[in-house]
């Protein structure tokens, strides 16, 4: 798809935040916003930046009813020596159609989307923090438009990306968080949704996670939806565990969102020659090589944090502390890891980053 990006800038640019340590997270946005259209017989048009403002929808609009969208997480960062490097974007954009297709949304041109992003992040590339931790997080999101009540997939789309300056997840310092095992809710089931990054998925989260948080607990650990057996994912993150000096990972089998920074950190692990194993593990045999004294390292892994090690786990009210409540060596290495290539300080043998020029 070769499609020219018309470019409106703001005339009245705002002030761009001062202090980097409050920046937060998703709580400012840019000067500027990608938008496209899609309707049914003419694709995907009128690629455009325009100043980042307020959208007006009519009240019928079938997103708001049907939660037909899907929507990425990647980030921008700055380096040490000015330049801005995107992670893998290209996999953001063929991961925004593998959910496009089970929402039954139309694709959109890979390459296209990445340069989309490129030229907004280059409009705004005066909003990328630099400070130690920070970054510019980008979201590119598709919803369906057609005013209309019915449930069918819609005729027109909008494809907006916006962007924002995002400070340190951990200003303190990498803390292993307490997570909850949730017995009760799930999150998907096979043939559902749960390997598409739809807004439906989290709707769907906010009550388990509302418990949890009652109980004093951060975020949940989601077990299988038929057999509350087998672990998935914990909160909006892969999850890994290292028994034994082998790293497990719950295999992908469709309830499971397949993580960037997941296959990232597999990548990495293997080329260091650490066993990385992908497949079934049950909240039994995990709690078990606790017991054994075998559990080592748990961690999640996700676009915002990176790197999330867990230091204690609740399941039924059997809590069991991981390494001490301490991050492990192997998670350190890995954030240390990905960090340093994201942000240009370690070489990137894998030819992961891209140059926003
Ligand atoms: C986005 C997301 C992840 C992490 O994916 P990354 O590409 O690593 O950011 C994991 N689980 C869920 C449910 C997600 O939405």
């Amino acid at each position: 798809m070769s499609m020219q990006i018309s470019i409106n800038k703001t005339a009245t640019p705002r002030q761009k935040p001062a202090d980097p340590g409050k920046l937060g997270f998703g709580q400012i946005f840019t000067d500027h916003m990608f938008m496209m259209d899609y309707i049914e017989g003419k694709g995907w048009h009128n690629a455009r930046i325009v100043p980042y403002g307020p959208l007006t929808l009519e009240p019928s609009t079938m997103v708001l009813h049907y939660g037909q969208a899907v929507f990425e997480g990647l980030k921008a960062y700055k380096t040490g020596d000015g330049r801005v490097l995107l992670f893998r974007p290209e996999k953001n954009m063929e991961r925004i159609n593998v959910s496009n297709e089970r929402m039954c949304i139309p694709p959109i041109d890979v390459e296209f989307g990445v340069e989309a992003i490129k030229a907004l992040v280059k409009v705004d590339r005066d909003w990328i923090p630099d400070a130690e931790g920070t970054s510019l997080y980008i979201r590119p999101f598709i919803f369906a438009t057609d005013p209309y009540l019915g449930v069918r997939p819609s005729h027109t789309y909008s494809f907006i990306i916006i962007l924002s300056p995002s400070g340190p997840y951990y200003p303190g310092g990498i803390d292993p968080v307490k997570i909850y095992v949730e017995s009760k809710y799930v999150r998907a089931v096979k043939g559902g949704t749960g390997f598409a990054k739809t807004p439906g998925n989290y709707a769907a989260s906010l009550k388990a996670q509302a418990e949890a948080k009652e109980l004093g607990y951060i975020q949940v650990l989601w077990l299988d939806g038929v057999e509350r057996k087998y672990i998935e994912e914990v909160g909006s993150m892969n999850v890994f565990f290292k028994i034994n000096g082998e790293v497990i990972t719950p295999s992908l089998e469709g309830s499971i969102l397949p993580g960037i920074t997941r296959d990232s950190v597999i990548h990495l692990l293997k080329s260091w020659g650490v066993k990385v194993t992908e497949r079934r593990i049950s909240i039994e045999e995990l709690y078990r090589a606790h017991s054994e004294g075998k559990l080592e390292e748990a961690f999640g892994t996700g676009t915002a944090a990176v790197i999330s090690p867990i230091g204690e786990l609740n399941w039924s009210g059997n809590k069991i502390v991981i390494n001490n409540n301490r991050i492990g060596d192997m998670s350190q290495k890995l954030y240390d890891t990905i960090t340093g290539i994201q942000t240009g300080k370690l070489e990137d043998k894998f030819g992961w980053t891209v140059e926003v020029e």
